[in-house]
């Protein structure tokens, strides 16, 4: 239902993470989850209100300085704790959180399970972070392995994925789910909405279908989908609080 992802500067993630999903709260939601990386990936998520959530696991505790946040309408899946988003792979070196539908993940589930992935939950996301497994234990970097996982995908998708293999970098996709990405000074975001972020900044970039994204400290890159860089304008949105 809405994605976050952030990478800032001498600031913990968390509690930014948490107050730019408040703002995806008007879509309807029944599920809040945020992952973020320090030297490691730590991960909570619950269903139930956001506030609820965050006064019972203390998301904002969460360590790091990046991460991703998800609130949740599930349509794979009921609303439960395993199946709130972000999802990880078999061992918790990725985190994924995503906007959409799977289309194939039966199929994908099913290949995966042969090839020895152990599943955790009901939702046809969880194929997301387990693909980019496999892809990474072939030697891809997290970008590459997510261009190679997108590929296998079929449906709709706007989707964040972390590694902790790659502590300082946030990859963003899409394909029929709104994605767009946020220039602050220093800092840099991906959302599925502009009002999620435009209290850290109103420079946007607006992805389009196939498009992908890499967050680092360096800042934003954006690459179509062979994998070549390409330049967006940036739109200042104006905008009064
Ligand atoms: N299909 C995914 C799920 O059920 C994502 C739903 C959403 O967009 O929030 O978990």
């Amino acid at each position: 239902c809405g994605i976050i992802g952030c990478i800032l500067n001498n600031e913990k993630a968390a509690p930014v993470l948490l107050e730019c999903v408040k703002r995806l709260e008007y879509r309807g939601y029944d599920s809040i989850g945020i992952a973020t990386s320090g030297s490691d990936i730590t991960i909570k998520k619950d269903k139930g209100k956001i506030d609820d959530v965050q006064a019972n696991l203390k998301l904002t505790d969460l360590p790091g300085e990046m991460g991703i946040a998800h609130v949740r309408w599930a349509t794979h899946g009921l609303p439960t704790k395993e199946n709130a988003h972000p999802h990880t792979d078999c061992k918790n070196r990725i985190a994924v959180v995503h906007n959409g539908i799977i289309e194939n993940y039966k199929e994908l589930k099913s290949q995966l399970e042969k090839e020895g992935h152990i599943f955790k939950s009901e939702t046809d996301t969880e194929v997301i972070p387990h693909l980019i497994e496999k892809y990474m234990e072939q030697g891809n970097n997290l970008e590459d392995a997510t261009r190679l996982a997108i590929g296998d995908l079929k449906g709709s998708y706007a989707l964040a994925a972390i590694s902790r293999d790659e502590p300082n970098k946030v990859v963003g996709a899409r394909k029929e789910s709104p994605l767009i990405v946020g220039k602050g000074t220093g800092e840099y975001f991906i959302a599925s909405d502009v009002p999620a972020i435009l209290k850290h900044t109103n420079k946007v970039i607006y992805l389009e279908d196939n498009e992908m994204v890499i967050l680092s400290d360096d800042g934003i890159t954006i690459k179509d989908p062979e994998g070549k860089v390409i330049e967006k304008e940036i739109f200042v949105i104006e905008w009064t609080p």
